[in-house]
């Protein structure tokens, strides 16, 4: 193994063997039918090449949140429907992830095949991390694959138990995603900058805290940054900000001081009375905020110092939209810093990866989602890794691998 600290598809023989694969299917879905097969895209590589090793692929994945009931509208029937023709393929579907029907499916496979089980949260043991619940599973696979990084923050039967009951590897689109976070923020090439933003300091309060010991150069954007300009006497006006959390900002600044990480914020921006689409909007210098203002993007001049700074480091690690990008013209800023990322990361000249939330919506707004070194289609998880968190679904893969020696 586990030249990577876990065992990968490359460490085990699956031929001829059962292979769980716990994927994330929790696909977009309108009517019954799946909108966007993304994230199923994202570990076809992993069914194929486990599937042409001739192993018998048994995927596990969860839809929603049926709460431990069949809820026929999140039967996950209609994806494996989608997942047979991102495939090209037939995709068997069980009407049970457990028990005597899942069992008769997975009997009849033949090397090579996949099949598709139900909905594990129709199990209440599924969010329990329930033993019981997952030796069930485990009886249906020879090999553990968690190929799910996005679920891997929860310490659930099907991304935790499961590697304590068989041999244990991450597939490719987990393999991609720990290489990618460990290249831009674990080891990362120096100097390193995260660009952080949207709309609140008190939902990244974790995340700044870790960032600042790990980066040499902290862009702080978005609504967020109102907080910390506050903090620094500069008045804000009507704009989204925190006056409680004036005391926290103040101590963040003085412990990026310490740690040496280099702190930017805004020098200009874009003010507007309005909060909608098309609002007459004009720049300010941060100091002349109107009191019945609202900052809604950074300035021309902010965008351009943070493009430059990019330019001197290495690596760039990237969490939320720098203004209101949902509302133009307030995407200027965000599109801008973006697409020079994207350019230099084409270019050779920078590692760039970016994720979370809102995130990944604002650089498919500014056209760049394919240019970037890598973008993290994970939610929850991509953020607790940005808050330093040891995430269960992957402790558990490394584990495995160490018990086992691969
Ligand atoms: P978050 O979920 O915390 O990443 O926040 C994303 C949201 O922040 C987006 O919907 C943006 O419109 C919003 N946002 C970014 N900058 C500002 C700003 N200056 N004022 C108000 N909202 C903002």
């Amino acid at each position: 193994m586990a030249k990577k600290g876990f065992a990968t598809i490359d460490d085990l023989d699956v031929a001829g063997k059962r292979v769980l694969v716990r994927a994330d299917l929790n696909v977009p879905m309108r009517d019954g039918k799946v909108t966007d097969k993304t994230r199923i895209e994202r570990t076809a590589d992993t069914l194929r090449e486990l599937s042409k090793k001739g192993a018998k692929v048994v995927l596990i994945a969860h839809f929603e949140r049926p709460k431990g009931k069949r809820v026929p509208e999140l039967s996950l029937a209609p994806v494996a429907k989608a997942v047979a023709e991102v495939l090209g393929r037939p995709v068997p579907f069980a009407n049970d992830c457990i028990g005597a029907e899942a069992e008769a499916v997975v009997a009849k496979m033949k090397n090579g095949d996949v099949v598709v089980l139900e909905n594990l949260r129709y199990h209440n043991g599924e969010e329990e991390n329930d033993q019981t619940f997952a030796k069930n599973l485990a009886k249906l696979g020879d090999i553990y694959i968690n190929d799910a990084f996005s679920v891997s923050h929860r310490a659930h039967a099907s991304t935790e138990a499961l590697a304590n009951l068989l041999p244990s590897a991450a597939g490719r689109s987990m393999e991609a995603e720990l290489t990618a976070l460990d290249k831009a923020l674990a080891n990362p090439v120096r100097p390193v900058a995260a660009v952080v933003g949207g709309a609140k300091v008190s939902t990244k309060l974790d995340l700044l805290g870790n960032l600042i010991k790990r980066v040499n150069v902290l862009v702080i954007g978005g609504g967020m940054a109102n907080t910390f300009l506050l903090a620094r006497g500069v008045q804000v006006g009507k704009s989204l900000a925190e006056p409680t959390l004036v005391d926290t900002a103040r101590k963040i600044d003085a412990e990026a001081k310490k740690a040496g990480c280099e702190i930017v914020l805004p020098e200009d921006v874009v003010v507007a009375k309005e909060f909608k689409a098309g609002a007459a909007s004009q720049v300010v210098a941060t100091g002349n905020v109107p009191a019945d203002g609202m900052i809604l993007d950074l300035g021309p001049k902010t965008a351009q110092s943070i493009i430059a700074k990019l330019g001197t480091c290495k690596t760039v690690v990237w969490n939320g939209p720098l203004g209101a990008f949902e509302i133009p013209p307030f995407d200027a800023a965000t599109n801008a810093v973006a697409k020079a990322v994207a350019k230099m990361c084409k270019d050779g000249k920078l590692l760039g990866v970016a994720g979370g939330g809102d995130t990944v919506a604002a650089l498919a707004h500014a056209g760049v989602v394919d240019q970037f070194t890598y973008v993290s289609t994970a939610g929850g998880a991509f953020l607790e890794w940005l808050e330093g968190k040891d995430l269960p679904g992957v402790a558990a893969l490394i584990r495995s691998s160490k018990a086992a020696k691969h």
